[in-house]
């Protein structure tokens, strides 16, 4: 069953680029899918509409059958991790995962529950009292991604979440998403420029060029040998 529908949706930018060009997809319950195109090619417009930061121009996006643009963005059924983390530095690593679930008014000994269950889930149990400015790069990404997966979001938007991190970090934590993705099997859209991170990702990969989709299919297909 799909959960995410794309139906034709255009962003067409008040300066007159097209971003995204009549773009459609149907993304199943629990499927990861790559979007995996060069730099300017509508990847990152294409998420931050999924996750309501980008109003579509034209064309219709339904979560579960709702219309995303009608969602308020409290009740929002996203979460997005960026390249770059935006951790509240002045906050330890807790209360960076406690903030989203105290404005959604969760019960403390809920919190606790939660924000200790996902700190174990990305590896960092233990760490609720660490300074997020004592951690290193690869640790705060895991921070960003458990403070999205802390809401519970019913999709996971990636945008690069590794690329300021160094190749072997790379491999690992895509190898951590993956695992911590099929565990919760949590629908997830991955943004990346990088074809062996899709590949070794991805249930599919939407190859993007031009804001529109140049090849949709299981990765052992778009990169068969001709
Ligand atoms: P990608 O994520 O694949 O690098 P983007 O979605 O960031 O691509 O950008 C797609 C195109 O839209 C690019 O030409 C980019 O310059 C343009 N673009 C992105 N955001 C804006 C904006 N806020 N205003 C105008 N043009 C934009
Ligand atoms: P990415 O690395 O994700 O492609 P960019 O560096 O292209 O991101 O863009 C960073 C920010 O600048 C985004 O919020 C994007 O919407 C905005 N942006 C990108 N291109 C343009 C543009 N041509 N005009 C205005 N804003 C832009």
């Amino acid at each position: 069953m799909s959960v995410l529908k794309i139906k034709d949706v255009s962003k067409i930018f008040p300066n007159g680029t097209t971003a995204v060009d009549s773009f459609s997809l149907d993304v199943a319950d629990g499927e990861l899918v790559c979007l995996l195109g060069p730099s300017g090619s509508g990847k990152s417009t294409l998420l931050r509409m999924v996750g309501g930061f980008e109003t579509p121009t034209s064309g219709l996006m339904t979560i579960d059958g709702e219309d995303i643009t009608r969602v308020p963005p409290e009740k929002r059924p996203t979460g997005m991790v960026f390249q770059s983390h935006a951790l509240w530095t002045h906050m330890n690593v807790f209360k960076n995962l406690a903030f989203g679930l105290k404005l959604r008014k969760v019960p403390a000994d809920e919190i606790k529950r939660r924000v200790e269950g996902v700190l174990e889930l990305v590896g960092l149990g233990g760490y609720g009292t660490r300074s997020v400015t004592q951690l290193s790069g690869g640790q705060q990404q895991r921070v960003a991604l458990a403070r999205s997966l802390v809401l519970e979001p019913k999709i996971l938007l990636l945008d690069e979440p590794f690329a300021s991190l160094d190749q072997h970090l790379r491999e690992r934590l895509r190898e951590e998403v993956r695992d911590i993705q099929q565990r919760l099997k949590i629908t997830t859209l991955f943004v990346t420029h990088g074809q062996d991170e899709a590949l070794s990702m991805a249930d599919r990969i939407v190859v993007m060029r031009d804001g529109k989709t140049e090849q949709i299919d299981r990765p052992d297909v778009v990169y068969r040998e001709p």
